[in-house]
């Protein structure tokens, strides 16, 4: 089958390998039919290949997407999870993170730690975690618990706008809705340095979620103008002293000078949640400072799992769209050619 392969830094190309077939009762087997490119993707494509898999080896790309149920092992349907229901030609969403179910990070709303599980298992992003489980960019991928990892895609719902709800939607929702309902209607700054899309949902997801308002701050006039496109108030920084405070602020980027505008921008005793994950192993933050004005600094990764059947919810109800994010969308052949194209939120489709 082929698979969207990257066989070296910055390269990408269409390989052919194996088709990965049923091993457990517990398995599906998906056929991907719409791929979103997660904002970590152009850093793997990059960095290329670890040196540790030697020479010739590449790894699979592609972890959010909409995908087709093609089979289903016996026990799915026994299974506990929202994927129990689903039948052989059924489009549903595909937790990007491997996990097991049944653990009781699986089962207490943690699913980014399964226990049963290596750190860090995903699919599309072998250099992380050395396991290769696949890629969405594939003609067909093993999920195994697909009861789980599987939740149905609602009727009527365009499978090209829901294609990053696995990973970056979810990621940028976690990072306001447990506040919100903490502060129902607090204003909300979110400051984006980088992985732009993953800050413009935390955005949406505020707006979807009763903000009191919603305020996006960047030195990226892309991200300021698409901000503006779905109600968000966009305010030009550079990154230096802030504007205002607010009860909550999200972090989201790549830089230590967006991280440092991001606490200063934070109301006494208000939120700062970080979405980002930070290269450089040395950025100071201001402790003094954070501990005397009683910042509450939260940072980590989401847990797709676990929180896919409470998003893919709201957005069946008609309360968060993720299409307004959406910049570019292009067909399957021409993935190898596009896939590093400067975008802020890229989806391939058959
Ligand atoms: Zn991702
Ligand atoms: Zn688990």
């Amino acid at each position: 089958m082929r698979q969207l392969t990257c066989t070296a830094p910055g390269v990408v190309e269409w390989c052919d390998v194996p088709p990965p077939e049923l091993e457990d009762p517990g398995d599906a087997l998906v056929r991907p039919v719409a791929v979103a490119r997660c904002e970590i993707d152009p850093l793997l494509v990059m960095a290329g290949p670890r040196a540790a898999d030697g020479p010739g080896f590449g790894f699979a790309l592609g972890h959010e997407a909409v995908v087709e149920i093609v089979a289903l092992g016996a026990a799915v349907g026994a299974g506990a999870g929202a994927g129990a229901g689903l039948a052989v030609g059924d489009l549903a969403l595909c937790s990007f993170q491997v996990g097991c179910g049944t653990c009781g990070a699986c089962t207490g709303g943690l699913s980014a730690m399964c226990e049963e599980l290596p750190l860090l298992s995903d699919y599309g992003m072998q250099p992380l975690s050395g396991t290769e489980y696949g890629g969405m960019l594939s003609d067909l991928v093993r999920v195994p618990h697909a009861a789980t990892m599987l939740v149905p895609v609602p009727a009527g719902v365009d499978p090209v706008q829901l294609a990053s709800v696995p990973d970056n939607v979810i990621d940028g929702y976690r990072s306001v809705a447990p506040h919100l309902a903490q502060a129902p209607g607090a204003d909300v700054l979110v400051v984006i340095h980088g992985n732009r899309s993953i800050g413009l949902y935390a955005a949406l997801s505020a707006l979807a979620l009763g903000a009191g308002s919603v305020t996006v701050e960047s030195d990226d006039p892309a991200v300021l103008e698409q901000a503006g496109t779905f109600g968000a108030r966009p305010v030009v920084t550079d990154l230096g002293r802030h504007r205002e405070r607010y009860p909550l602020v999200v972090d989201c980027g790549t830089r230590a000078e967006g991280l440092l505008h991001a606490v200063d921008s934070v109301a006494h005793e208000g939120v700062l949640h970080s979405v980002s994950y930070y290269l450089d192993p040395d950025i100071v933050l201001p402790l003094g400072k954070m501990y005397t004005r009683g910042l509450r600094f939260h940072i980590g990764r989401a847990h797709s799992a676990s929180l896919l059947p409470e998003v893919v919810g709201l957005i069946a109800a008609g309360r968060l769209d993720p299409a307004p994010v959406t910049t570019s969308v292009i067909g399957w052949d021409e993935a190898p050619a596009r896939y590093l194209d400067d975008t802020i939120k890229l989806v391939v489709t058959r």
